[in-house]
């Protein structure tokens, strides 16, 4: 199969999973580049993605430079301080915003060429050290320390699921952060849009959007396993 075809299959998986859930929605699909050529980057704009992912701000400069303004760039794993700046220009969504320290750096480097600058908050709910993110009760508090940071506006929410492949603990780990976005947008920030749900990948993406996600990150299942 082409990376065409798989792309495609994971469209039509998408669409079941919407409609075994009763959603009419939209679900945004990141197509998670990591450690691929730009051939098959190149190959996957063809076959109509619209936004590519990358867990490295390194990768993901360089991609920007490659492809330009052809497709969007999102920020998906951890974001070191000092590599913000290198980014802050083209990135579309920054999902992994985890900690004070890198807010502060966002806003700072948003401010010096006038962007406001969309985030997601990474939520770690399964409580797993290997994964960073806040906690369920952290979240509460940050949202109203954000308040006070203008170039910086939070679009939604992001989660992974431990690799357990254990279908009732990841769903439950998804139906968590559901609920999170739900009671924050009854509070009715006015610096919160809580626009986007992004959790599932390759493994779990039909999991996720059964539990509400309306954003996922695939990459395997589009370019074949990494090494
Ligand atoms: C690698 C990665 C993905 C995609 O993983 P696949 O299993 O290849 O679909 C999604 N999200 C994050 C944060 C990642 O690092």
């Amino acid at each position: 199969m082409t990376i065409r075809d798989r792309y495609n299959e994971v469209l039509e998986k998408i669409e079941e999973a919407k409609i075994k859930a009763g959603r009419k929605d939209e679900v945004k699909l990141i197509a998670v580049t990591k450690t691929v050529s730009n051939e098959a980057v190149e190959e996957v704009i063809n076959a109509g993605a619209v936004a590519i992912g990358e867990n490295r701000p390194q990768e993901l400069v360089k991609r920007m430079s490659e492809f330009g303004s052809a497709v969007e760039y999102h920020m998906i794993g951890r974001l070191q301080t000092n590599k913000v700046r290198h980014i802050i220009k083209d990135v579309e969504l920054v999902h992994s915003l985890d900690r004070m320290s890198l807010a502060k750096e966002i806003e700072a480097r948003a401010k010096a060429i006038d962007k406001v600058q969309p985030c997601l908050l990474q939520v770690n709910i399964s409580g797993e050290e290997t994964k960073t993110g806040f906690s369920l009760e952290e979240v509460l508090f940050f949202v109203e320390d954000i308040a006070e940071m203008p170039y910086i506006i939070i679009k939604g929410l992001m989660t992974m699921a431990p690799f357990s492949g254990n279908e009732k603990e990841i769903r439950s780990i998804f139906e968590k952060l559901y609920k999170l976005k739900r009671h924050l947008e009854e509070k009715h920030y006015t610096h919160i849009d809580m626009k986007y749900l992004s959790m599932g990948m390759s493994q779990d993406y039909e999991y996720a959007i059964l539990e509400g996600a309306n954003m996922v990150r695939i990459g395997s299942n589009i370019f074949g396993k990494r090494e």
